[in-house]
């Protein structure tokens, strides 16, 4: 989902079938997606474009996870330490979690 910032705070998100774009506040929580207006809210208080703000906020979407998959690939190894002070260090770990990363000793690889 590609979320885009706006200046008041506000996110505008795509919708997945693309036609659209919605208004997400991550400091409500709200969305205006009919899906959050409807159900979600009263029910759990968040949709899933409110979490991809969130995610996108904390540096853990997918174009930041690529920046890093990206970096390291350039690079062969990166030591870990160096890795979570150029990105996102929740990003990093989620990488190293979902094992697209290799840690061994602080040295991060590309999985083989
Ligand atoms: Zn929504």
């Amino acid at each position: 989902m590609k979320v885009t910032p706006s200046d008041d705070g506000t996110y505008f998100v795509e919708s997945s079938r693309k036609e659209k774009h919605y208004v997400v506040d991550p400091k409500e929580p709200s969305c205006s997606c009919p899906h959050f207006t409807v159900t979600m809210k009263k029910k759990f208080g968040w949709c899933k474009h409110i979490r991809a703000v969130k995610d996108f906020a904390e540096g853990r979407d997918e174009g930041n996870y690529q920046k890093i998959v990206d970096f390291v690939r350039e690079k062969g190894s990166v030591e870990l330490l160096e890795l979570e002070r150029l990105f996102n260090k929740e990003a990093v770990d989620d990488l190293i979690c979902q094992s697209l990363l290799k840690e061994a000793r602080g040295i991060v690889h590309l999985r083989r």
